[in-house]
């Protein structure tokens, strides 16, 4: 019996189930001939101090004969180091390493091999047929079992040397279903769960492989056609995940590009009315960018089952076509379909969130902020812009990309640890021959402060007002914000910079909550130190009153004192009241639904239901609310119901509203009931096979104050 230890470590952020390893141990359970022979031993995935604890679990049901480790860039320094101390420890054991973190490129594969040499077998790509037939080759060289094997799929090294080389892709047959169990259904993870349930837990379900498309930066686009899980598998995984995972990340490149991932949608909805406590609270997917109608539906049902995080994510990367051309994008509906799309979300409520990748070819400072005016017109929940990373198998690495476009890459610490050699590496642009340094410098501060000012929503109103009116766009708007404080309260300003940096980079800065309590994290601190603390609250807004009086003469002081008060009290405070009151001379929450400003006295009743989407989590401190409403990492939170009071009623001399706030939306809260209440009649055929009723399914689902 060949024994064998699998090694899948989580990020670091979040704890994951280690779903390759799992995956490839439930392929290999088809394999009735070698399976008999073999045996798992344990799957390592969570360290809590240094990975070097991981050692005696190793060996706890014996010495293993053969590891399996799963590289990918927030794993790899920890891997590479355990394994070089389980090769020191067991020099017999053989390690077979897969992974898109090892390099396809012959010179640096060459590099990679030579400083870690504790690898004998290393896999490019789809990794079970490889991996099978490296197993049949161990078990027939240790006599255990002797069978055929292809060799020309893997890569075979000794002691840093590269002995013989990939000379085949071998994917898993695309013509059929991929025809593997789950190994959620088959109790792979059951032991994971017993001793992890009382943290956070996602779980990755995979219900295709493949991406139709090839991105320059991406080491994703398969040159193999798309391939299906079948449904059964789906759903059984879905049912576990509801019972044993807080959120599930669906790891499909596109998911809505295929006619049943609506239906898959709904079984989620399903599984969750099934089961007498779920557990999943929250679902993450990246969108098909080619299927409007699917894509609204699916939003729809997810957001109004509240099972959404962020809603659907809209990665459109860049809207600068020449950029989109340099990057393989140019064909995508997405930037077409653009406008459509976001409309119908906004229309019914479902909130949905932009990436941008800051350090394209071809980008330019303008052609950046231009992208971001126009995308926050449209009124995303969140705007993720994340810097380009530079992936180890991506075109842009091994073409002349950085050549070409004058890219210049940094060493970034990606996790944070208080051992040196455990923490991750990732390399993110600095500069391109479009973006020199400075213009890449300023870009990225004016979007921490969209952000942290726009998103976090402390200025969000105001700049919607100016916005709205075409006195300012949103970037102008940042940017008039960061010159006004330097020039008029540059020391609170600085402080508050400094606020935002990364403490990973050795950056000494002030910290505005326990951090024996809570992890660092960029923006959360920020935030906290503008909205969360009286009296730099009280400074910044009677800055920014000031900066639009001056700024801004075409708008009446009077709208503007009453518009800065309005913000100000919407976003949450230190208190963290969970009911507040307040008026105001405009009707303010008219105008946003409108677009007309009426003059009129309104008092103001705001409520604040949940935080996150664990819906008990009110009950906890302040403080530690406060965090998470700040978007804060420990904890899985939904976005949408953070930064500002999320319902409330207001009262005017001619009117009366209850309304729902969402991302800064505002809608009659009976209209929006009324239209989830659509939704649920909509399925209710599907629903009552199962012996729910309306009320219960809307109570369940939809109330807002449980
Ligand atoms: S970035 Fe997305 S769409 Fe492009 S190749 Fe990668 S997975 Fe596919």
């Amino acid at each position: 019996m060949l024994k064998i230890w699998g090694l899948q470590l989580h990020s670091g952020f979040t704890f994951t189930y280690p779903n390759s390893i799992g995956t490839l141990w439930a392929y290999l359970s088809t394999k009735k001939d070698i399976f008999e022979h073999i045996e798992l031993t344990g799957i390592g995935c969570r360290a809590e101090d240094s990975v070097v604890d991981l050692l005696p679990e190793v060996d706890e049901n014996g010495v293993p004969d053969v590891i399996l480790v799963t590289l990918y860039i927030w794993n790899t320094v920890r891997s590479n180091k355990l394994t070089k101390l389980i090769k020191e420890k067991f020099p017999n054991v053989t390690i077979i390493a897969g992974g898109a973190e090892i390099p396809e490129n012959k010179e640096r594969f060459k590099e990679f091999v030579k400083n870690n040499p504790q690898y004998d077998y290393l896999v490019w790509k789809e990794g079970e047929i490889p991996l099978e037939m490296i197993l049949r080759r161990i078990l027939s060289e240790k006599n255990i079992y002797v069978s055929d094997y292809y060799d020309d799929c893997y890569n075979y090294c000794k002691d840093g040397e590269i002995i013989t080389g990939t000379k085949k892709f071998r994917y898993l047959d695309h013509k059929n279903y991929l025809d593997i169990p789950s190994p959620f259904s088959m109790g792979l993870f059951d032991e994971i769960y017993e001793k992890y349930k009382d943290i956070n837990l996602q779980a990755v379900l995979e219900t295709n492989r493949g991406c139709p498309y090839s991105c320059t930066f991406c080491d994703w686009g398969l040159r193999e056609k798309l391939r299906k899980f079948n449904i059964q598998r789906i759903q059984e995984e879905i049912d576990w995940m509801t019972e044993r995972a807080d959120e599930v990340f669906i790891a499909d490149a596109n998911f809505g590009i295929l006619d049943r991932d609506l239906e898959i949608a709904k079984y989620f909805v399903k599984s969750k009315i099934k089961h007498k406590n779920p557990r999943t609270h929250s679902l993450v997917f990246s969108h098909a960018k080619n299927n409007k109608e699917k894509v609204l539906k699916i939003a729809e049902i997810l957001e109004k089952f509240d099972l959404s995080r962020s809603g659907a994510t809209f990665a459109l990367q860049s809207m600068n076509p020449d950029t989109l051309k340099a990057i393989k994008r140019e064909n995508m509906n997405i930037s077409t379909d653009f406008d459509w799309i976001t409309k119908q979300f906004l229309a019914r409520g479902v909130p949905y969130t932009n990436e941008l990748i800051l350090g394209l070819p071809l980008e330019t400072k303008e052609t950046f902020f231009k992208s971001l005016d126009m995308l926050l017109e449209y009124n995303p929940l969140s705007m993720n812009t994340f810097k380009l990373q530079l992936l180890e198998n991506s075109e842009i690495n091994y073409d002349n990309h950085s050549e070409k476009y004058g890219m210049k890459w940094s060493k970034f610490r990606q996790t944070d640890s208080k051992y040196e050699d455990e923490r991750e590496i990732a390399y993110l642009i600095e500069e391109t021959n479009t973006m020199p340094r400075e213009d890449f410098k300023f870009t990225r501060l004016i979007r921490d402060f969209i952000e942290i000012l726009w998103m976090g929503k402390i200025v969000y109103f105001i700049g919607r007002y100016l916005q709205k009116e075409k006195v300012v766009t949103t970037t102008k708007f940042m940017i008039d914000i960061n010159d006004w404080f330097k020039s008029n309260d540059n020391e609170f300003w600085q402080t508050f910079r400094a606020s935002k940096e990364d403490i990973r980079d050795g950056v000494e800065v002030p910290l505005w909550y326990d951090t024996d309590k809570f992890k660092f994290h960029r923006f959360v601190n920020a935030f906290i130190f503008l909205a969360g603390i009286p009296d730099n609250r009280e400074r910044f807004y009677n800055g920014i009153k000031q900066m639009c009086f001056e700024y801004y003469p075409s708008i009446d002081k009077e709208i503007i004192k009453d518009l800065v008060y309005f913000n100000d009290n919407f976003v949450v405070d230190k208190e963290m009241s969970i009911r507040k009151s307040f008026s105001t001379e405009f009707n303010w929450v008219n105008y946003f639904m409108t677009g007309k400003l009426e003059k009129e006295y309104c008092n103001h009743e705001l409520k604040i239901y949940n935080v996150g989407n664990k819906k008990k989590s009110l009950d906890r401190s302040p403080d530690e609310l406060l965090y998470y409403m700040a978007g804060g990492h420990n904890f899985l939170f939904n976005k949408q119901n953070c930064f500002i009071y999320h319902a409330g009623s207001y009262y005017s001399q001619t009117s009366k509203l209850n309304f729902i706030n969402k991302y800064g939306l505002f809608y009659d809260e009976e209209e929006f009931n009324n239209s989830a209440l659509e939704l649920i009649k909509s399925l209710q055929d599907e629903f009552s096979e199962m012996g729910v009723e309306e009320k219960e399914l809307f109570n369940k689902f939809l109330h807002r104050q449980n």
